[in-house]
């Protein structure tokens, strides 16, 4: 009988979506063997290659201008130059505008399943890079200085064993159960709806946040005047809007958004994501890390999970070039390069996941001393610079200590 291949690589990533892709890319040229396995084939997009939009922080930009990946891209990214934040029914408001912080803009939106085609399209230039796709990790075993995964092709099994493991295989993380990392959760019993929206007036790169009594709505800045949009919808409606038909979801939207961006005129196809928070209980285990989802997974109304995955990428490539720099014997693996991880990324992840999980849960509370704190909150929000500069900050991914990628030079 033929023995399994057996092949060894310093690193190995599970997961071909757009953050371990991105960190693949990120490991070029870095001097460890590198392997990607993706169990999606590569004529057929992985999940998180749909047509949700995703708003990327100035910083995401940056990194992926810096890693050549946003040349690849079929459509030019939309910038966002303005940002409004409201509720119905309370008073205070939010205006930022990227003159007065100052930028050119704050980040710009992308269609996911296009950012993730630009992420292959700059993989297949990757030549140190080795890509395992289609091809499924089935089972991780530790061993003394390695873990050894196996993975079914299409055609034939093989074992790979790596020094060091990451994990970017999203929400469910296969790999993060079986490395005995526990997760904490939270369910919002909502749905969100995401669908593209055709609007009567130009949409002047604003991006939308508006809270309501049935949770929030969002529409983001597209090309050719579109804007991506969201609702979130309370599990027990999940039903009844999902068999609207378009002209009447369109009349929903425009009745939860309200009309400060105008008149809707046309709804695109709709499809609706459970929202549950998922956090890992810690990052790392012996020659093991998680990135991406497969870390925490968000509700998306703070448009934070990629550009928080990217910022775990981008320092994982970080530790890794520093550790192999001028050092051919280095171990990918070392515990102290993963205690760095870890640390690298307590405090953005911290912020991250209460400013996301703030967004929504704070703004669904009616009861009215909530409300006039609230109003009161947005109010002064809107009059203090201080308070908008911090928001603009968090928007545009470059609070706290960064990797060197996204320092500005
Ligand atoms: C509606 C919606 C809107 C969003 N909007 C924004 C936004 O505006 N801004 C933002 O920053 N984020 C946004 N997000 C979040 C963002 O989409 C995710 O955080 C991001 O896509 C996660 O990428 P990932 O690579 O970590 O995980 P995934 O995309 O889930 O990728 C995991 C990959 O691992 C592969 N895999 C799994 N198991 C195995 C295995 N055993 N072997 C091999 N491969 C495996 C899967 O096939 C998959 O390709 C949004 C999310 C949603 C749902």
């Amino acid at each position: 009988m033929q023995e399994p291949e057996l092949a060894r690589f310093d690193v190995v990533i599970v997961g071909g979506g757009l953050v371990g892709s991105s960190l693949a890319i990120a490991l070029s040229g870095s001097g460890w063997s590198v392997c990607l396995i993706e169990q999606q084939a590569p004529s057929l997009a992985p999940p998180g290659f749909d047509e949700r939009n995703l708003a990327l922080s100035r910083g995401s930009l940056l990194a992926l201008q810096r890693l050549q990946v946003l040349p690849h891209l079929s459509t030019p990214a939309e910038p966002i130059r303005r940002i409004d934040v409201s509720r119905a029914g309370d008073f205070g408001r939010v205006q930022l505008r990227a003159e007065e912080h100052p930028v050119d803009q704050f980040g710009a939106v992308v269609v996911a399943r296009e950012l993730g085609e630009a992420l292959r399209r700059r993989l297949q230039a990757c030549s140190d890079i080795t890509l395992r796709s289609p091809a499924q990790v089935i089972s991780a075993q530790r061993e003394t200085q390695s873990i050894r995964v196996q993975v079914q092709g299409q055609q034939q099994s093989c074992t790979i064993q790596a020094r060091l493991l990451l994990a970017a295989d999203g929400s469910d993380s296969p790999l993060r159960q079986a490395m005995g990392i526990a997760e904490t959760t939270h369910d919002y019993h909502q749905h969100l709806f995401v669908s593209v929206l055709q609007a009567a007036r130009a949409h002047q790169q604003c991006a939308w946040e508006r809270f309501t009594e049935h949770g929030p709505v969002a529409l983001l800045p597209m090309a050719q005047g579109r804007y991506g949009s969201v609702m979130t919808v309370p599990r027990n409606g999940v039903e009844a809007i999902a068999a609207l038909s378009d002209q009447d979801y369109l009349a929903c939207f425009q009745q939860r958004f309200g009309w400060r961006a105008g008149r809707f005129l046309r709804a695109g196809k709709r499809s609706a994501y459970p929202m549950r928070m998922r956090v890992a209980e810690r990052l790392t285990a012996a020659r093991f890390a998680l990135l991406g989802n497969a870390a925490q997974t968000l509700h998306p109304i703070g448009a934070q999970g990629f550009n928080l995955g990217l910022r775990d990428a981008l320092w994982m490539a970080q530790l890794l070039s520093d550790q192999r720099a001028g050092d051919v014997e280095a171990d990918p693996g070392d515990a102290g390069l993963l205690q760095r991880y870890a640390a690298a990324r307590a405090q953005d992840r911290q912020r991250t996941l209460d400013f996301s999980d703030g967004m929504a849960r704070l703004f669904v509370r009616q009861a009215w001393p909530v409300r006039l704190l609230r109003s009161a909150g947005l109010s002064l929000l809107g009059l203090s610079s201080e308070a908008k500069r911090h928001l603009a900050t968090q928007a545009m991914g470059l609070a706290g200590p960064l990797p060197a990628i996204l320092q500005e030079q």
